[in-house]
C-alpha cells in the first residue's frame, strides 16, 4: 500500500502536469492557427470592383491614347498607374449587342440577343456580377442611358439597379458614390455607365467651349443636315437629331463630342478622390472601357454608331488599374476583346469562370507573364433594316460579311487603316481561310438557342449549355 501510495502520488502530479502541458499545446496551437488564418485571410481579402464603361467613346479621342486635346486628364493619371490596352476591339458597334457580351463573355448563340427588337439576356447564361453577387459582393449599378432599361437582364445580380435618363454624369457620380458610402464594409461591384458622349453632343458648360476654337479646330468641312434613318450606308450628312441650330461644321460637333469626354473624364476624377478619402483606392480594381466607338466621318458617316463593323465604331478605350499589381504605364499592343473583361476580374478574385464564356482573361498579358492571344475577335452588328454584319478580326485583316448584300468584305488593317480597300480578290489564300472560320463561327450565331419569342429551351439546347459549364 505504502508502496503504491508513494508511487501514485508523484504518477498522479506527473499525470496532472502532462495535462495541463496538453492543455498549454493545446491553446498555443489553436492561437497560431487563428494567427496564421486573420494573416491569410487578411492577404486574400477581395478587391472592389468598379467598372466604368462611357458610352460611344472611341479610344482616339483619349490623350492617354495620343489624341491632340488633353481630354482625359484623369483617365491619363489612372493608366499611367495601371495597363492600357492599345487595341481593345469590341463586340459590336451598339449598346444592345455589346452589353451583354460585356457581363456574359459569350456572343448571340449563348446571351441570346438576336435583334434589338429582343434585347433579352438568356436568363440561364449567368453574368458577372450574378457570379459577384454569389461571391457574397454587395452590387451597384448606376446609368444615365436608358438603353440600359431596354436590355432585359443586365440587372440580374445587381442588388441595386438605377438607370435614370434624365441625369447628367455630375449628379449620377454623386449617387453612385452615395451608395459606395452606404454599403458598409462589404465587398463591392460598382458599375457606373456615362451616357454623355453619346450623340447629340451638348455639354454643359464650360465643356462645350473649350475646344471651339483651339488648334486642333483646322481643315473644317461643311456638310448638310437630313435624315438620319437614311444614314446606315453613309449618306455624308449630319443627321437631324444631332444638328445644333443648323451648325453644318464638323469641327463644331467633334469639339461638342471631346468638351462631353472630358465632362466625364471630370467625374471620374471626382470619383477617383472621393476613393482615396474612403481609404478604398488600395483596394479596388478599376476598369474603364466603351461599350462602342462612334463614326465621326469614316465610310461618310458622321455622328452615329451601329452599323458596320469598322474600326472607328470598335477601337474603344481599354484600362485595367489595381494598385496590388504594382502596375506602372504598361502598355499592352496585343489584340484583346472587352468580352475578356469578365474573365478578367473573375482571375484577379481568384473566382472559377463558367467554362463556356468566349473571352480569356488578361492578367497574364498585364502582368507580362504571356504575349499569347488567341489572334480572332469575333464582332456582330445589325445594320440596315435589321440585318446583320458578322466580322472577325485579327490584328493583320478585318473580314465582314453582310446579310443585306450578301457579300464579304476583306481589309488589310495594317496598310489600309480606314478600311477603304476590299481585297479578298487578291488576298484569296487569306480570304479562303479567313471566311470559312466566320462560317463557322456565323453558323453558331444563327442558329441562336434562345429567343423572347420562344422564352424556353429545347432539351437539346439545355444538354448543350449544360455539357459547355452553363448549368
Ligand atoms: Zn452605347
Amino acid at each position: 500500500m505504502w508502496k503504491n501510495n508513494v508511487f501514485n502520488r508523484p504518477i498522479k502530479m506527473q499525470f496532472t502536469n502532462k495535462r495541463k502541458y496538453k492543455y498549454f499545446i493545446f491553446f498555443m496551437a489553436i492561437l497560431l492557427i487563428a494567427v496564421i488564418a486573420l494573416n491569410f485571410f487578411k492577404k486574400i481579402k477581395r478587391p472592389n470592383i468598379i467598372l466604368i464603361t462611357i458610352d460611344a467613346v472611341r479610344a482616339d479621342h483619349l490623350s492617354c491614347y495620343g489624341y491632340g486635346r488633353f481630354t482625359t486628364p484623369n483617365i491619363d493619371k489612372l493608366a499611367a498607374g495601371g495597363a492600357l490596352f492599345l487595341q481593345a476591339i469590341a463586340p459590336s458597334t451598339d449598346t444592345y449587342y455589346s452589353v451583354p457580351a460585356i457581363i456574359t463573355s459569350t456572343y448571340s448563340h449563348y446571351h441570346g440577343i438576336k435583334d434589338k427588337r429582343n434585347a433579352l439576356v438568356n436568363p440561364l447564361v449567368p453574368t458577372f456580377a450574378e457570379i459577384l453577387s454569389k461571391n457574397n459582393y454587395c452590387t451597384g449599378l448606376f446609368s444615365n442611358g436608358y438603353s440600359f432599361s431596354h436590355i432585359k437582364g443586365v440587372d440580374r445580380g445587381f442588388g441595386t439597379f438605377v438607370v435614370n435618363g434624365n441625369i447628367a454624369a455630375d449628379e449620377l457620380t454623386n449617387i453612385s458614390l452615395k451608395w459606395l458610402k452606404s454599403k458598409g464594409k462589404r465587398n463591392f461591384l460598382l458599375w457606373i455607365h456615362y451616357l454623355e458622349p453619346h450623340a447629340p453632343y451638348t455639354p454643359p458648360f464650360p465643356y462645350g467651349t473649350l475646344y471651339i476654337k483651339d488648334k486642333f479646330n483646322t481643315n473644317d468641312k461643311n456638310i448638310s443636315i437630313g435624315s438620319s434613318d437614311k444614314t446606315w450606308g453613309g449618306l455624308k450628312i449630319i443627321p437631324y437629331i444631332v444638328a445644333q441650330n443648323n451648325i453644318t461644321s464638323v469641327n463644331y460637333y467633334i469639339s461638342q463630342y471631346d468638351g462631353e469626354i472630358k465632362f466625364v473624364d471630370e467625374q471620374i476624377g471626382v470619383l477617383l478622390d472621393k476613393l482615396k478619402v474612403l481609404k478604398l483606392d488600395k483596394n479596388t480594381l478599376i476598369v474603364i472601357t466603351a461599350d462602342h466607338g462612334e463614326s465621326l466621318g469614316e465610310h461618310n458617316r458622321y455622328f452615329q454608331h451601329g452599323g458596320m463593323p469598322f474600326d472607328a465604331l470598335l477601337h474603344v478605350p481599354l484600362v485595367f488599374k489595381y494598385e496590388p499589381l504594382a502596375l506602372k504605364d504598361k502598355k499592352i499592343t496585343r489584340q484583346v476583346s472587352s468580352a475578356d473583361i469578365f474573365p478578367t476580374i473573375l482571375e484577379i478574385l481568384k473566382i472559377k469562370c463558367p467554362k463556356a464564356i468566349y473571352g480569356k482573361s488578361l492578367l497574364g498579358l498585364i502582368q507580362g507573364k504571356t504575349k499569347n492571344r488567341d489572334p480572332y475577335i469575333f464582332i456582330k452588328a445589325q445594320i440596315i433594316d435589321h440585318n446583320l454584319a458578322y466580322s472577325l478580326r485579327t490584328e493583320k485583316w478585318k473580314l465582314i460579311y453582310s446579310t443585306k448584300d450578301k457579300k464579304y468584305y476583306l481589309y488589310d488593317l495594317k496598310n489600309d487603316k480606314d478600311e477603304l480597300n476590299d481585297v479578298k480578290d487578291i488576298k484569296k489564300a487569306e480570304f479562303k481561310f479567313l471566311s470559312k472560320k466566320l462560317d463557322e463561327w456565323r453558323d453558331r450565331e444563327e442558329s441562336v438557342v434562345f429567343s423572347v419569342d420562344t422564352p424556353s429551351f429545347d432539351r437539346d439546347a439545355i444538354e448543350k449549355l449544360k455539357s459547355l459549364g452553363y448549368l
